[in-house]
């Protein structure tokens, strides 16, 4: 079983992740992952700037927010992120970005309906929009629990970002880097027309088991961060 200093360095290493994929800005976003044997969650301190953080940064808490261990304070998004993993046991790791073409269509309040393979295979359905919700106490991870899909590990939350979560912080950190994806292509296309549905009979990928994803795509090194744009997961992650 993960240790809380892994479980903390998983959660620095997805926060990196949604930094070196251009995913957030100076101070926004965070990522969280919770140990519930333990009854542990691990998040983002706030306002650190994303490159100077170190895995003991992250802030430890019980699932009412108290503070367990750490120096600073845990991100401002926490009650959110504690209200999502009351509701929904099956999540292990949940991130927050205000990504800019995914909240481009959160601003217009617009789902994303299942116009790419892509999203047939990251998504399994249409990514829901919330409507606005003010970001007081837990007001979104309310909004969140209530309009969430079946399948999809991503949700737009209008005139937001958005969220993404899975099993683990990782897998979370995937949802986040796709839902981003998508959404760029997606944009794109509706400037050229209006994209169109995948015909009905398009099967729906079932989406891989976490521990199946990493022996199929394993963790590998790579380098400082940089200005492309990554290609795949293990390119936001540095082991
Ligand atoms: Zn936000």
């Amino acid at each position: 079983m993960a240790t809380l200093e892994q479980l903390r360095k998983e959660v620095w290493e997805a926060n990196l992740g949604i930094w070196r994929g251009g995913l957030v800005t100076m101070h926004s976003g965070n990522a969280s992952g919770i140990d519930r044997r333990r009854g542990l969650v691990v998040i983002k301190p706030s306002g650190m700037d994303y490159d100077r953080m170190r895995p003991a940064d992250m802030v430890v808490t019980d699932l009412e927010g108290r503070k367990l261990k750490g120096r600073w304070k845990p991100s401002v998004d926490l009650p959110d992120h504690l209200y999502i993993y009351k509701h929904c046991p099956e999540i292990g790791g949940v991130i927050h970005t205000h990504s800019n073409y995914a909240t481009s269509l959160a601003l217009l309040g617009r789902s994303i309906p299942v116009v790419l393979t892509a999203i047939a295979d990251e998504f399994g359905e249409e990514i829901p929009c919330v409507p606005y919700v003010d970001n007081r106490a837990d007001h979104i991870g309310k909004a969140i629990v209530k309009y969430m899909g079946k399948k999809a590990p991503a949700i737009l939350l209008a005139q937001h970002g958005t969220f993404a979560w899975g099993a683990t912080p990782r897998a979370a950190l995937k949802a986040a880097v796709m839902i981003e994806d998508v959404a760029t292509t997606v944009h794109l296309a509706l400037l050229l027309g209006k994209p169109r549905p995948l015909p009905p009979a398009t099967p729906l990928t079932v989406r891989l088991p976490q521990r199946t994803h990493d022996r199929q795509y394993p963790r590998r090194p790579i380098p400082p961060a940089r200005l492309s744009w990554p290609h795949g997961l293990n390119d936001y992650c540095l082991s």
